[in-house]
């Protein structure tokens, strides 16, 4: 195995939707959920898309009973950048066998030359599909605007920062604004949507969030944490001794190194954790 696979390993469950599903087993056993992803984006030939599609709808199919059937996915893997119309029948036929297996299906956000055309999509689906999530991002300035129309739709919404580089004109720079904007569209899903995931390793959001459901009486079965597979794994078990539900994004496949150099982008600690295990 090459070493950096072996530092990825601390971020990516495995190569195969097994091993993916065996995470998703070790984390049911401590009562967390799982969604699972198998990695791949910016796909620019329809084959490619095509074999994307049939491994989400492979892996809904794998994911045995017992473990929730819930898949994240990215567009620009299904055909977004080839053609709308393709990307759109590759997703709904993946939301066919979701909706078959009883499983559910997340969009995933990604950089906001795709955020217009996701959205559209996302709306498109939904004429169709109840089994179908959003992501928003707190940093992008649109994103206020983005929640209230969620929360007047009925939209599952998973919110986070954003993990994409983006210039001012689109996006907050500032992590004090991103971490009060967060807090703001994340209160409003609070108040107002279906079962919003509030998608952050940020102690302060977390301790945002509790306080403003008990402040306002919304109970914990309304809403999940989600967080990302490595990191702050004794923060899930607190949670959910806590009474709260816990959802990990649990990443997999042999194409990690754009997700993988977006976690070290985030985090000085994830920096770290690849050089010390360099030099060990
Ligand atoms: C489940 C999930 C799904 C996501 N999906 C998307 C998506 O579709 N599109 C997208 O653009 N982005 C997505 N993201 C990534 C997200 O946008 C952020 O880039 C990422 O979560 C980092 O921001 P943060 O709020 O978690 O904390 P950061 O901004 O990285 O950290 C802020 C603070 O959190 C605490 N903290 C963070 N990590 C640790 C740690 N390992 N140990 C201890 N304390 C820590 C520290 O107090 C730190 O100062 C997703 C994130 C999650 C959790």
């Amino acid at each position: 195995m090459n070493p950096l696979t072996l530092f990825a390993r601390r971020f990516v469950a495995g190569e195969r939707p097994q091993d993916a599903v065996r995470a998703g087993q070790r984390l049911l056993a401590k009562g967390i959920k799982a969604t699972f992803d198998k990695l791949g984006e910016d796909v620019n030939d329809a084959e490619a898309a095509r074999r994307a599609t049939d491994a989400a709808k492979e892996l809904l199919r794998l994911i045995p009973a017992g473990l929730e059937r819930n898949v994240s996915i990215k567009m620009s893997s299904m055909g977004q950048r080839i053609s709308r119309d393709l990307c759109l029948a590759n997703v709904s036929s993946i939301l066919d066998v979701a909706k078959e297996v009883g499983g559910f299906v997340r969009l995933d956000m990604e950089g906001s030359n795709l955020t217009r055309d996701t959205l559209q999509v996302f709306h498109e689906l939904r004429k169709r599909y109840d089994n179908v999530g959003i992501v928003l991002q707190a940093a992008l300035h649109r994103t206020a605007e983005d929640v209230k129309e969620a929360v007047r739709r009925g939209d599952r919404v998973r919110l986070c920062k954003g993990a994409y580089k983006e210039p001012p004109d689109v996006a907050l720079q500032d992590m004090a604004k991103i971490r009060e904007a967060f807090k703001a569209c994340a209160h409003l899903l609070l108040d107002g949507a279906p079962r919003p995931a509030i998608a952050t390793h940020d102690e302060e959001l977390i301790g945002d969030t509790i306080a403003y459901t008990k402040a306002h009486g919304i109970p914990a079965s309304r809403f999940e944490f989600q967080m990302l597979y490595g990191l702050r794994k004794r923060r899930w078990e607190s949670l959910v001794r806590e009474g709260y539900d816990v959802r990990i994004y649990v990443p997999f496949g042999t194409h990690w190194i754009p997700y993988f150099y977006r976690r070290l982008r985030e985090r000085r600690e994830n920096i770290l954790f690849v050089l010390r295990n360099l030099f060990r």
